[in-house]
């Protein structure tokens, strides 16, 4: 059986050694063959030099380097579309994905009882507390308005079948979400927890804004729920103001008819104003979607690989 570790890396010249070191150092107590699918996702700095270098004594190193940054997405996606294994891993460069759970994951998948062995963060250790309390809201709301059922803590870091990453390539959508996307594909899954382990080197890529705008368009890639929350505000309003006729009209078969009210006149059309960009805005969002789905742009371009089957442009 060949197991194939997917590995995004960018600007990770300082840890990819050390992710070398250790994760050769749990291969070698297993037995199983296994693939090294490094992708080096437009790097800055020596990544591309660290890998080359490690393919030329190891041949279980593969590796496929994009003509520019693409993202981890993309980088996840080139690896899925490239791994030969039976059995599939996606594992970040710095060690955050402990390969010390390897051997429990392949396990757990070997007894047949799962087809797939995700990871979740039991901890943030480590972490700024606003950036935990944003990232519990996110999952709290995605779960409850789309169908793809993500975890709290969920990492990339899975382990699957080849049926189950057949089914993530069959989902070609270009704006990707793979927390979404596991979720979506469905199959047995077995949650494995683990402590919060922090960076060995480098520096993380998501600044909080990054982030944020990952986690909204999670929200936009995966439910339609604002469109309908724009539909009820318009709803919600269209009532409101069928009150305030009625106690317009009230008021002035009662008290006569005083020329006042200008101000809340103004307030109101402000408000008003302001609900109507906010919904479009939404609509914006959804849009702007689908013009770039329907752009099928690729989701990467492969600049340079020691794989002879590999598809470059996906
Ligand atoms: N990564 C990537 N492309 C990017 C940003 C990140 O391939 O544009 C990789 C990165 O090299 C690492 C993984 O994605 O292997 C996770 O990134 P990072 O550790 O910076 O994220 P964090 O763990 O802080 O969420
Ligand atoms: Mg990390």
């Amino acid at each position: 059986m060949l197991l194939s570790l997917i590995i995004p890396c960018y600007n990770e010249e300082q840890a990819l050694p050390l992710f070398y070191e250790e994760t050769s150092r749990v291969l070698a107590e297993m037995d199983c063959e296994c693939e090294m699918l490094f992708v080096n996702d437009g790097s800055r700095d020596g990544t591309l030099g660290v890998i080359k270098a490690l393919a030329e004594r190891d041949e279980r190193v593969r590796y496929l380097s994009f003509s520019r940054n693409f993202g981890k997405e993309a980088a996840m996606f080139a690896g899925f579309c490239n791994a030969h294994g039976e059995v599939v891993t996606v594992m970040d460069a710095d060690l955050q994905d402990p390969p010390s759970l390897l051997p429990e994951m392949l396990a757990l998948l070997e007894s047949g009882e799962y087809d797939s062995v995700a990871t979740r963060r039991v901890s943030r250790a480590g972490e700024p507390p606003i950036r935990s309390w944003f990232a519990r809201r996110f999952y709290k709301l995605i779960n409850r308005i789309s169908d793809a059922d993500v975890v709290d803590g969920a990492r990339d870091f899975r382990m699957m079948k080849r049926e189950m990453v057949d089914a993530i390539l069959a989902m070609n959508e270009s704006n990707r979400f793979s927390k979404g996307i596991f979720g979506w594909v469905g199959f047995r899954t077995y949650w494995l927890p683990y402590e919060n382990v922090e960076r060995v080197a480098g520096e993380t890529k998501w600044s909080f804004w990054k982030l944020f705008k990952y986690a909204l368009d999670g929200i936009v890639n995966f439910s339609q729920m604002p469109l309908s929350i724009s539909s009820w505000f318009g709803m919600g309003m269209t009532a409101v103001s069928f009150l305030m006729l009625l106690f317009i009209i009230l008021r002035k078969l009662i008290f006569g008819d005083p020329v006042a009210g200008w101000a809340s006149t103004a307030c109101i059309i402000i408000f008003v104003g302001g609900i109507q960009l906010f919904c479009l805005g939404i609509m914006g969002q959804y849009v702007a979607k689908i013009y770039m789905e329907s752009k099928h742009r690729p989701h990467y371009i492969v600049a340079e690989t020691n794989l002879p089957d590999a598809r470059k442009i996906k």
